[in-house]
């Protein structure tokens, strides 16, 4: 007979049992898309930031210097509410936003 872990040791679904524990879950690994920003064209009006549903807008000073790409989804919250158009976007060269999204692994995300 098994003497491993019983269904009375395992926490109930649904759950959470101790607070501040998403840090610890790399939900970066879902992603599809990678966010790219334009630091020279963005204004840093933090609305990415406001935004984003996993904290994964780095900020430091009030000033947005990155993305947690170890949490980042790959939602396209943050390029969906930036207010800021490019006529040319520094890194993936396309008109649009200052976030715009690509294939996660394509050679932008060098
Ligand atoms: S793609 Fe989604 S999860 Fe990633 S930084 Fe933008 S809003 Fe946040
Ligand atoms: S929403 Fe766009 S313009 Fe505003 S801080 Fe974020 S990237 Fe920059």
């Amino acid at each position: 007979m098994s003497t491993g872990t019983g269904w009375r040791d395992i926490p109930i679904g649904g759950l959470v049992v101790e607070a501040g524990n998403s840090i610890r879950y790399k939900t970066g690994g879902w992603r599809a898309f990678r966010p790219l920003r334009d630091e020279e064209q963005c204004t840093q009006c933090l609305m990415c930031w406001l935004y984003c549903p996993d904290s994964s807008i780095l900020v430091e000073g009030g000033q947005v210097v990155g993305f947690d790409l170890e949490h980042c989804k790959g939602c396209g919250v943050c390029a969906s509410v930036c207010p800021k158009k490019v006529e040319v976007h520094a890194r993936t060269k396309q008109p649009g936003k200052v976030i715009q999204l690509v294939e996660e692994g394509s050679e932008l995300c060098q």
